[in-house]
């Protein structure tokens, strides 16, 4: 049976740039064994090409752009597919602008469409454009709903989702939220992996990624396999607290390189990863994709 994959890129196959280990032969082995496989990313900053090169610079060189697909292309689409002839105000970077560009959509300051928020540091003055547009009408659209990203083990910068939610506050409308865990972005991720299939579906898709609020949450709901690796932002003891589950938890994608060689499940999966409890990390208490501040709830800590 065919198995197509859809793989997660921070925190799955790189922290702090560096490659987590086992990630080189594992990607040798989805190549060798003719795996259809695409890196998923909510980061709408970067092109395809972009991500081809910073792999390559990690030790993994050669991938040609077909194999990524961000929320940048989710976004532009989205867009193509629903209302093709719209325009747009952006406030993001050179992956959301080029994937719009691409799509042949056009910008507009006056009277927009959508106003199309990404990633990146948005201005003030950009912000009251982008609030005067949807004053005008415009609809609010997030690329991706993280509210900070990580960008080395201590810091992190505000992401698509805080931008989103200042317009949100300001103009009292609710933005849409491409990119993971949405449907439409594991839809589209699925189109491309059958278009590296040779246009068919494969049998079963595997999402592989490290979060639960996209990737695991995203796949559950799009009725995919869903694997938890323990090389990101999630232990293994905080499992608990979510309503949905994985369908299999491995300690990183090296577990699965061996079951990909030999077609048959490897006896390293499961018990391993519950005979080791995990250290607590405190950053998954504020994955990017939660609400900042829900004025009804207490904070969590
Ligand atoms: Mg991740």
């Amino acid at each position: 049976m065919k198995t197509g994959y859809l793989i997660d890129m921070d925190g799955v196959l790189y922290r702090e740039n560096q490659l987590i280990p086992g990630v080189r032969e594992f990607v040798e082995a989805l190549i060798e064994t003719g795996s259809p496989f695409i890196f998923l990313t909510n980061n709408s900053a970067p092109t395809p090409e972009d991500l081809s090169v910073r792999l390559g610079h990690l030790g993994i060189p050669g991938l040609s752009p077909r194999h990524f697909y961000t929320s940048a292309l989710n976004t532009a689409d989205f867009l193509s597919e629903t209302h093709p002839a719209c325009t747009v105000f952006v406030i993001g970077e050179g992956g959301l602008l080029n994937a719009l560009h691409e799509h042949k959509i056009a910008n507009d300051g006056i009277a927009p469409s959508y106003v199309v928020v990404g990633e990146g540091t948005a201005t003030l003055e950009k912000l009251a454009k982008a609030h005067t547009c949807i004053e005008r009408g415009a609809r609010l659209l997030a690329t991706n709903p993280d509210n900070w990203c990580p960008v080395s083990r201590d810091d992190t910068r505000p992401g698509a989702g805080a931008t989103a939610a200042f317009l949100e506050a300001s103009t009292g409308r609710r933005a849409y939220y491409l990119g993971k865990p949405n449907g439409y972005m594991f839809h589209r991720a699925r189109r491309k992996l059958a278009d590296l299939a040779g246009g068919t579906l494969p049998e079963e898709t595997v999402v592989i990624g490290d979060t639960m609020e996209t990737d695991i949450r995203g796949a559950i709901e799009s009725g995919l396999q869903a694997y938890l690796v323990l090389t990101g932002s999630t232990s293994l003891d905080r499992l608990a607290e979510y309503v949905y589950q994985p369908t299999r938890v491995l300690r990183s994608v090296a577990d699965l390189t061996d079951e990909l060689k030999s077609g048959k499940p490897s006896s390293r999966l499961d018990s391993p990863v519950y005979a080791q409890p995990q250290a607590s990390d405190t950053r998954s208490l504020r994955h990017p994709s939660k609400r900042l501040a829900r004025l009804d709830q207490p904070p969590q800590r």
